[in-house]
């Protein structure tokens, strides 16, 4: 990360003022439920019920397990909470289940997104839809990038996204993409690596190699908006030493969530301007955002979640 990125996200702003904090349950605040670690799994229906009362009116799940059927906790006897008894648990605290975070888990690993494995992709995609109707979400989005080394590689992800967007979209999911900064690593055709956006050097003049071009605009300009959406983490949007901000303003209709991730509790650490990236998320037409920290053998994570909560209801860009 740069100052330079640090201080664009920033411009106009800086930490925002204070409001009198909404009442818990008055306005949406979203959580990604991978913040909560192991926590989650310790009393999970009264650990749903304090984010409730903190606030928090909807998630986005991480860890859904389609062998299980439900969510295994971490230790190896902990019982598996299905599908069904998880959304009761979110039902009885009010809490809306909105998105599901998933990566296929049936391929060799690194194996390549392209013809030869997309039906092993469909495989894995179809085996998780029934449970996700019980949840009830409107998306699922996939968090890991497939393994890339030119832009050919990048178009085949594509390919394959669109296939997985068109059977969701079958049954009345839709998928979406959510990056980290390895996405805005820089790829060109026949490319043999991408080129990481720590080591980006100047084009000489006279060099006649292909422009490169990041990962994340490949995938938004070559998939199909009608099967493929993006959820911008935005501050693993900052650590690719990108300005959220300007990717919002480029793909209004393309990037329909957001990860509300900060250094540790959301606002804290004064780097990400949240009143900007909030306000376009909202004049984009977009509704839906999660909180998300990580760190999550903290033991403090629920408590980190519910600090967040505290400065979103507090300001009323929010
Ligand atoms: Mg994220």
């Amino acid at each position: 990360m740069t100052l330079g990125t640090l201080a664009a996200c920033n411009a106009n702003g800086g930490a925002a003022a204070a409001n009198q904090p909404a009442a818990p349950g008055s306005k949406y605040i979203g959580l990604q439920t991978y913040t909560l670690g192991g926590e989650l799994y310790n009393d999970t229906a009264n650990v749903i019920k304090k984010l409730a009362e903190g606030g928090y009116t909807g998630f986005e799940l991480a860890g859904y397990n389609p062998q299980a059927r439900g969510f295994r906790s971490f230790g190896q006897d902990a019982a598996t909470i299905s599908a069904a008894d998880f959304k009761k648990m979110c039902d009885d605290a009010g809490i809306k289940i909105i998105s599901s975070h998933l990566t296929p888990n049936n391929l060799e690993r690194g194996a390549k997104y392209d013809a030869s494995t997309k039906d092993t992709i469909l495989e894995y995609w179809k085996t998780v839809i029934e449970d996700h109707k019980t949840f009830g979400v409107e998306a699922i989005v996939q968090p890991s990038l497939p393994s890339i080394s030119n832009k050919e590689d990048a178009l085949n992800v594509c390919e394959v996204f669109n296939a997985v967007g068109e059977l969701l979209g079958q049954n009345g999911i839709k998928f979406g993409y959510h990056n980290h900064s390895n996405e805005f690593n820089k790829v060109i055709p026949g490319g043999e690596a991408a080129t990481p956006y720590y080591q980006r050097g100047f084009r000489r003049p006279g060099d006649d190699t292909p422009e490169p071009e990041t990962i994340e605009k490949i995938f938004i300009e070559n998939t199909d908006p009608s099967k493929v959406f993006f959820e911008l983490d935005c501050y693993w949007t900052v650590m690719g030493q990108q300005d959220p901000l300007v990717w919002l303003k480029q793909y209004p209709n393309r990037i329909q969530y957001l990860h509300v991730k900060d250094f540790v509790v959301i606002g804290a650490s004064g780097a990400m301007n949240w009143e900007n990236i909030f306000t376009q998320h909202y004049a984009n037409g977009n509704k839906y955002w999660f909180v998300e920290i990580e760190g999550t053998n903290s033991g403090h994570q629920v408590e980190y979640a519910l600090e967040s909560a505290k400065y979103l209801l507090g300001h009323d860009f929010v």
